[in-house]
């Protein structure tokens, strides 16, 4: 069926981001003014994988921006479990911490469980802890994984209405699909959760209103898949001949969708955002006198 072409915004996530991050620069400058110490993030790198070694620069980077402070810790790839646990443990203890990150992924003998364990639920800035992501079931306060607050961040300002919509999310991991998912359920979507399992994905997204793709598959969202005035969210980020490239095949959706977020300068930078969001609400949920 052909429909009228419809102009698609191509969200520009850095410039949402900026915006957010002159906010909480404001917000962690207000503290320092009143003598204060600033807000202080800790971030754990495991091993010498270039890409979480670039992830980990550019998120101290924007918490220099910001005027929080944060200090590394690095520990080699064959450190082993039990010195993970303890540098993490020696950070959660240390009152002049307020957030921890470790950067995934980990190696494979340092269980991903163990560590978000080993930090403290007031300190868990990726939300990851099983009573953070418990707090997030229930609909209670808490620290919420970074990217899903940035997804709904970019639907919230780009007036995407949620309120009986119908969202459907291709991913089920822990830091993703399912965040995301109760998040949108939260924000009264009717939520279908798709995976690698899900049968007649194309069909499942020519319902969706709205469509988080979080899977790690290039260009596996076509334009055809996408309901005309849809809202498609593209979070994954995959390496392919030397280029990073989406979950959604942005080209195939423009004229059809109502807005898509770009592979780069998309959802990434808000994630960022929102880890400097949530190490200021760990500050101020424990300020230093
Ligand atoms: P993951 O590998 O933990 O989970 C992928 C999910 O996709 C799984 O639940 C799996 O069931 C599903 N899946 C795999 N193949 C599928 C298929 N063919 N059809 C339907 N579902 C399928 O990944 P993750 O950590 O959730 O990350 C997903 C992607 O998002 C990755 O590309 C990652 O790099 C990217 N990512 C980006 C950001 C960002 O800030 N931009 C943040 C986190 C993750």
């Amino acid at each position: 069926m052909s429909h009228a072409r419809i102009e698609t915004v191509v969200v520009d996530g850095l410039a949402l981001a900026n915006q957010l991050r002159d906010e909480i620069a404001a917000r962690v400058a207000r503290h320092t003014s009143v003598g204060r110490r600033p807000p202080c993030l800790a971030v754990v790198l495991v091993g010498d994988d270039p890409a979480s070694a670039s992830y980990i620069k550019g998120k101290r980077r924007a918490c220099a921006r910001v005027g929080i402070h944060s200090v590394e810790r690095r520990l080699t790839a064959h450190a082993g479990e039990r010195a993970v646990l303890d540098a993490v443990a020696a950070l959660d203890r240390d009152a002049s911490i307020d957030g921890i990150l470790v950067q995934l992924p980990l190696p494979k003998d340092v269980r991903p469980n163990a560590v978000a364990e080993a930090i403290s639920p007031e300190k868990d800035v990726d939300g990851l802890h099983p009573m953070n992501a418990g707090r997030l079931l229930l609909g209670e306060p808490g620290l919420r994984p970074c990217t899903p607050l940035g997804i709904m961040e970019i639907l919230a300002r780009e007036r995407v209405a949620l309120k009986g919509a119908h969202a459907v999310v291709i991913g089920r991991s822990a830091i993703v699909g399912k965040p995301v998912s109760l998040l949108l359920q939260q924000a009264h979507a009717t939520v279908t959760m798709c995976h690698s399992r899900s049968r007649d994905l194309a069909a499942l997204c020519r319902m969706a209103d709205v469509i988080v793709a979080a899977v790690g598959v290039p260009r596996l969202v076509k334009g055809d898949w996408v309901k005309p005035g849809a809202a498609v969210i593209d979070v994954g980020v995959t390496e392919q001949d030397d280029v990073l490239v989406g979950d959604v095949d942005t080209e195939s959706v423009l004229g059809r969708a109502r807005l898509v977020t770009p592979h780069r300068r998309g959802v990434g930078p808000m994630t960022i955002t929102m880890l400097l969001r949530n190490t200021l609400a760990a500050y101020e949920a424990h300020p230093p006198a």
